[in-house]
Formats: structure tokens, C-alpha cells, sequence
């Protein structure tokens, strides 16, 4: 893969430039899906400076899942994070270490791009592609387009940056650029839509363009409809992440109380990531995620035999209103 080389030359010039923060010192390193193959030669590096490397091998989920306790329990000293912007503040000196890709787009890509834009037009991307992001901006101002600010609210802080849980950077445009690979942020920016926009996704690496073609008003039928039938059900388990970034504990036990006042009944599951092996065996009819939203949206067809409800659409169910459906987002 084109990128591969320059994305290894990345990681070793930011360890490079910490270098002295990290010498002689106990460092924990935690790497996403993707970069795993170079954790061997960062030990390597940290072994030649005096530093002790210990690897965090867990998977790793996103800017929301920072191994802080992990590093805490090893008494390291310092926490690299690779991959991912900071988005909270961590309970150790954590050092994020997000990689780029330095690839943009050719000249023909960026005039065949500007012949399906129409309207207001929003140019955002996840973090690897900040570059590109800013070069497909650049060329539509230069070509007259009305572009959106594209800033995020929340824990975001990087402009035109979107996260599986947050597409707060796309509102207000009715022509969507996302760069990023795969459709992971292409369906969320679906999913998480509040007036009809036209979503391409693309990145610099293929350069292919592609609107994506998900019936939303489908989708939201399809959820609703879950909705309903959870609301015929008795036995609930929320299910909430021990996880700083995705720990919303409050927010379930204000929910439940609701609930257990209309009588339901709600047991809390809580955990640190969430599988449908983990939740198997629990008897309950229905499961509310108070999770990485992305769990009842994208996988919740897994969780066999049970219904599975992000916790926007619990409120839903609660308040019965279903005229606009709300998308969870960890803002
Ligand atoms: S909560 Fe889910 S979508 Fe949001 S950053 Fe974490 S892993 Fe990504």
C-alpha cells in the first residue's frame, strides 16, 4: 500500500521528537488495529534509548479508549498513544502521537469532484487524512464553492475532524466530502443526518468517489420500528462501558430510574468493552447501549434474540416521539 512507507518514517520521526520526554523512563504503548506491525521496532527504539517499553496488547477502539489505567497498574511513567487525537484528558502524562498520511489528491480527481457538488458543501475526514481534507478545501474555495465552517462540537478539537460518534463537522452542508477509509464514518454521517444530504466518501489512496447509497429514511424506519417492540418488553439490560471516553454511568442510572417509574424493569451490565458473548446469557429482552453508540447501529443483528437500542432511542421510546430520530452521539 502506497502510504505504508512514510506512515512507518511518521511514527519514528514523532517518537524522534519526544525522544527526550521518554528517555529512561517506564513507557507504555498503546497501538490501534493497523500499526500493531510496527510495535516489535518501537520497543526496539525505546530499548536503545534507556527507556522500558511494555506493550498494552488489548484491542484498542478509538480517541475514546486511552489505556490510562492499564499504564497506571504497570507504574509506567508516560503513556504513547498512537493513532488518535486527544479528545479527554487522560489520568496519566499520555503523549498522542495521531499519524497523517502525507497523500493528496491529483489535479483530475479534484475537477471530477467539483461536478457532483451542489449547495452548501462540507469537506471532513477521520484524522489520518487532515492533509487531504485541507487540500479538497482549498481547491473548492479557490473554485468559488460555499463551504461550511466544518467545526465540530464537543470533544473534538480539530476542525473538519469527524469520529464514528460525532458528525457535528458535516451539519449545515447539503453536499458531504468525507474522507476516510472504508464506510465506517460514511454510514455514521447517514445514520446521524438532520436535513437530507448527498454523502462521498473517498480517499486520496484509490482516489475513487463514491455517494453513498443507504436509504436513510429506511434505516430510521427500520430502528423505530425496534423501538417500538422494545417498548412491548419487560426485561432491559443497559449496558455501560467502564471506559473513560464512553462512560456514561450517570446518564444510565437517570434513565433507569425513569424507566423502573414506568415498570420496567433494568438491570446494569457494566464492562469495559462489549461483545455479544459477553451479554449472551443474560436474560433480558432487550439491550440499551450506553456504550460506543456504533455497537446498537452497526452490530446489533449479533446479539441474537435480543432487541439492541442505542440510549437516544431509549428516550425516544420514553417520550414517544418519533418525528425526528436522534443520533447517539458521544458529543
Ligand atoms: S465511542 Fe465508538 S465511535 Fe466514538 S470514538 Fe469511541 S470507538 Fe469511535
Amino acid at each position: 500500500m502506497e502510504g505504508f512507507k512514510s506512515l512507518r518514517q511518521e511514527i519514528f520521526k514523532k517518537i524522534k521528537h519526544v525522544r527526550r520526554k521518554i528517555k529512561g523512563k517506564r513507557v507504555a504503548i498503546q497501538l490501534p488495529d493497523g500499526l500493531q506491525i510496527y510495535a516489535l521496532d518501537i520497543l526496539g527504539f525505546l530499548e536503545n534509548i534507556g527507556a522500558k517499553g511494555f506493550l498494552l496488547v488489548d484491542q484498542s477502539f478509538g480517541a475514546c479508549d486511552v489505556f490510562d489505567e492499564e499504564a497506571k497498574k504497570i507504574n509506567a511513567d508516560i503513556l504513547l498513544h498512537f493513532g488518535h487525537e486527544f479528545i479527554y484528558k487522560p489520568k496519566i502524562n499520555t503523549i498522542f502521537i495521531p499519524l497523517k498520511y502525507d497523500k493528496v489528491y491529483n489535479e483530475k480527481f479534484l475537477r471530477m469532484l467539483k461536478t457532483k457538488l451542489k449547495g452548501k458543501v462540507g469537506v471532513v475526514g477521520s484524522v489520518q487524512y487532515e492533509k487531504a481534507v485541507k487540500q479538497i478545501r482549498e481547491f473548492l474555495e479557490k473554485e468559488g464553492f460555499d463551504l461550511i465552517e466544518n467545526r465540530p462540537r464537543g470533544r473534538i478539537k480539530k476542525n473538519a475532524q469527524v469520529l464514528g460518534c460525532n458528525y457535528s463537522a458535516t451539519e449545515g452542508a447539503d453536499s458531504v466530502v468525507l474522507v476516510a477509509d472504508g464506510y465506517f464514518h460514511g454510514l455514521g454521517a447517514m445514520y446521524s443526518q438532520k436535513r437530507k444530504q448527498k454523502i462521498f466518501i473517498t480517499n486520496p489512496f484509490d482516489e475513487n468517489l463514491e455517494m453513498l447509497s443507504q436509504d436513510r429514511e429506511k434505516w430510521v424506519k427500520k430502528r423505530i420500528s425496534l423501538v417500538l417492540e422494545a417498548k412491548e418488553r419487560k426485561k432491559f439490560g443497559f449496558m455501560v462501558s467502564l471506559k473513560q471516553g464512553q462512560n456514561r454511568l450517570r446518564y444510565a442510572e437517570e434513565l433507569k430510574k425513569i424507566m423502573e417509574k414506568k415498570g420496567y424493569k433494568v438491570y446494569l451490565f457494566v464492562g469495559n468493552t462489549f461483545y455479544p458473548e459477553s451479554v449472551r446469557y443474560y436474560p433480558v429482552d432487550v439491550l440499551v447501549n450506553f456504550a460506543c453508540p456504533r455497537i446498537a447501529t452497526d452490530d446489533s443483528q449479533n446479539y441474537k434474540g435480543k432487541i439492541v437500542l442505542t440510549a437516544k432511542e431509549l428516550e425516544m421510546m420514553l417520550e414517544n416521539k418519533f418525528d425526528e430520530y436522534v443520533f447517539d452521539s458521544l458529543a
